[in-house]
């Protein structure tokens, strides 16, 4: 068995224990593949292992992973996690399923007019500073719901829910405070008829921590394929 297909069911198990703590069925949790930095031929080798939800970081580096990955279309996600800038939204609203970072109202116009209209919509979530830290982008949590309000209605895409980067902490439970704000967050977005049912919550040292507070989709990269190497990114 190949050290990825370890690392999944590894991962899966982990996901299914901290579903059962939480008293959550483990189907209610989707785990995306975080393959940013890594190669066509890993994220083939976690496909083959039944992974379908592959996240990505770098948009030059994804469009030239799905070009190898072409014939596996029909059976992946693509999700972007990385950064929206302005001037790319045009590639990522025809290439993804879903984007995980959109950060204000401008970046969901340019991504609903730019979504072409044979494609099922595309699915968003917002990205929200949980933390508070300065350098983290993301919207305040205070601004979430009316950015929300305004975004639900664009044509040709679909806002799913929240998603953030919280600050690393060391203890399980501090590592839940942040996901637990978030989750109460998205039940005040639920409050005003806000149709949402995402919570893009926990990565490689943290998800555990977002399974216990509700996460319904777990971002893991290092646990599944590894350290990454950024000396070519
Ligand atoms: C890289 C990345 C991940 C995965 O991080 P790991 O710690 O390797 O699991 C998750 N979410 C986002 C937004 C990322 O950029």
């Amino acid at each position: 068995m190949s050290d990825i297909a370890q690392h999944l069911d590894t991962v899966r198990r982990r996901i299914a224990d901290a579903a059962q703590a939480a008293g959550r069925p483990a189907a209610s949790i989707s785990l995306m593949a975080v393959s940013k930095t890594f190669s066509a031929s890993d994220v083939r080798m976690a496909h083959r292992y039944g992974q379908h939800l592959f996240g990505e970081s770098y948009l030059q580096e994804a469009l030239e992973k799905m070009t190898e990955l072409e014939d596996l279309r029909a059976t992946l996600e693509w999700h972007f996690v990385g950064p929206v800038q302005s001037n790319k939204t045009r590639p990522i609203a025809e290439h993804f399923d879903w984007v995980h970072s959109v950060d204000r109202l401008k970046i969901a116009e340019r991504l609903s007019a730019q979504r072409p209209e044979g494609l099922a919509p595309l699915n968003i979530c917002l990205q929200v500073n949980i933390s508070g830290e300065a350098s983290k982008s993301g919207l305040v949590p205070e601004e979430v719901v009316e950015v929300a309000t305004r975004i639900a209605p664009l044509p040709r895409l679909r806002l799913r829910g929240l998603m953030a980067i919280p600050e690393p902490a060391a203890t399980l439970e501090a590592q839940r405070l942040p996901h637990r704000r978030l989750h109460a967050l998205l039940d005040s977005m639920r409050a005003v008829g806000l149709d949402v049912d995402t919570l893009s919550i926990g990565m490689s040292a943290d998800f555990e921590a977002a399974v216990l507070e509700g996460a319904t989709i777990v971002r893991i990269g290092t646990a599944v394929f590894g350290e990454r190497d950024y000396a070519t990114h």
